[in-house]
């Protein structure tokens, strides 16, 4: 499991940095955003480091990136019996700041289209 010493992400997974956690098994951790932008707002961070979508989508097989969702489809059931978003935002046009990948989960109010 292979961690970045200079990312926040992985200071939350080695818990040097706490968060409010909702999940941990060995493939992904979840906790709240401590800027939420929702009733629920947690995000879902692979257990190893990759800045991007495309690092666990390279080969045929590779099942991380359904671990991501299927982490953030259980939390969603949680917290949004009603319904819930998840968004990956990726690189800089789509809003990346912690380049650590990562699913956001948001629930507890109807959300808006087009987003922001
Ligand atoms: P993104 O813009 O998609 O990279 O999302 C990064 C998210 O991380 C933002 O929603 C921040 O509010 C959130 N965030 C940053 N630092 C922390 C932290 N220490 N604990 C919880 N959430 C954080
Ligand atoms: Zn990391």
């Amino acid at each position: 499991m292979a961690l970045d010493p200079n990312c926040l992400f992985c200071k939350i997974v080695s818990r040097e940095i706490p968060a409010d956690e909702v999940l941990r098994d060995d493939h992904v951790v979840a906790f709240h955003d401590r800027n939420p932008q929702a009733p629920t707002h947690v995000l879902v961070v692979p257990t190893e480091h990759a800045a991007h979508l495309s690092d666990f989508t390279r080969s045929a097989g590779d099942d991380r990136a359904a671990r991501l969702l299927a982490a953030a489809s259980e939390l969603g059931r949680r917290f949004g019996p009603d319904g819930y978003r998840v968004v990956i935002n990726e690189g800089n046009d789509g809003g990346q700041t912690v380049h650590h990948l990562h699913a956001h989960v948001l629930a507890g109010r109807r959300m808006n289209w087009p987003p922001g």
